[in-house]
């Protein structure tokens, strides 16, 4: 889908910000996606690499049908190359490994497992967008929900495509989008695509939910977080749920431990004083700033505990103490 014939067999994929140029026999920067003969070919489509039933708590997705579970996807593949990654030995994998496992398949075992929605996850969603498209149209027809677990490297193009089946999406910064850091631990040289994929999505009300990975040594500097919250806040809304997340070690990058909680809380204060209602700590457990607060009187209206929520105090999308409206899809 979403790709050009440019000549001489030469073709041009317009799925991600990349829009790769692909020679005959060549594979974009996601090494998913072939060209044969001047067709390109998704070589992923139907093979998940991991799946499994998780609580939609995990993607992070706050104000989503809380308290549900979100059958889980993935295939392998990515289009950043995170020196970080937590999930490298999927992302970053050049074989074509998976299990054969169809759409169809997939909305069977979501109904069967109890879960709500069909979260396209793991590794970048975008460029298994076929697949997730398939079986995001058949899961809207078994009456479940789609959410992208995405870095937000996506054309308008593909949004415009999914749109309709895409119901909410967790849009995933690192180094709270400094383009330093974007440049020497992601390889990616231009955030811009991510910007206006949120824009876009935010013009197709798929519902929004923003995180930030605080990477020590590099992608923990205080400006440019300051710079995307007030972003999130100006361009997509005082609403918009915002996680805080702490990194810790992983792949290449092991010579830095995690940050510290004070330095997150002190993150959070700051993006309260900007304005954003509801912003969130995680990966440090049983914090106090897992839940979700009522923005005028305060009380705790959906309490977790890690990914489990043990307690709604919400009437519709509304506090159950004060009335309030919470931006939240029950
Ligand atoms: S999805 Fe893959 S082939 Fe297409 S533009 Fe992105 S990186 Fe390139």
């Amino acid at each position: 889908m979403l790709y050009e014939k440019l000549g001489s067999d030469v073709v041009k994929c317009n799925l991600c910000g990349w829009r790769c140029t692909i020679q005959p026999g060549k594979r974009g920067v996601c090494s998913v996606r072939e060209n044969r003969g001047g067709t390109l070919y998704s070589l992923v489509y139907g093979k998940a690499c991991s799946y499994a039933v998780d609580p939609i708590e995990k993607k992070p997705l706050y104000h989503f049908h809380p308290g549900t579970t979100a059958f889980s996807v993935a295939t392998v593949g990515c289009n950043f190359r995170c020196i970080f990654c937590d999930n490298w030995s999927i992302s970053q994998e050049k074989e074509i490994t998976g299990e054969n496992l169809p759409p169809e398949s997939i909305v069977a075992m979501a109904k069967a497992t109890g879960c709500r929605s069909v979260s396209y996850t793991y590794t970048e969603p975008t460029i298994f967008f076929e697949y997730a498209y398939d079986t995001a149209k058949l899961a809207h027809r078994e009456g479940l929900y789609n959410t992208f677990v995405t870095n937000g490297y996506m054309t308008p193009e593909a949004i415009d495509t999914i749109d309709g089946y895409l119901d909410a999406a967790t849009v995933d910064f690192k180094g709270s989008g400094d383009p330093n850091f974007y440049r020497n631990f992601c390889k990616v040289t231009n955030l811009e695509p991510v910007y206006q994929a949120l824009a876009e999505m935010k013009r197709k009300k798929i519902f929004i939910e923003i995180t930030d990975l605080i990477v020590t040594g590099g992608g923990d500097a205080k400006e440019p977080f300051i710079k995307l919250v007030e972003w999130i806040h100006d361009e997509l809304g005082e609403g918009t749920p915002f996680h805080i997340l702490r990194f810790f070690p992983s792949y290449k990058y092991d010579g830095h431990g995690p940050p510290t909680v004070s330095y997150l809380e002190e993150l959070w204060q700051a993006s309260k004083e900007i304005g954003l209602k509801y912003v969130y700590l995680g990966n440090v457990m049983s914090h106090k700033y897992e839940n979700t607060y009522c923005p005028r009187c305060g009380k705790n209206v959906i309490d977790r505990s890690g990914f489990e929520v043990t307690s709604i105090n919400l009437k519709g999308g509304n506090c159950a103490f004060c009335g309030e409206g919470i931006n939240v899809v029950v």
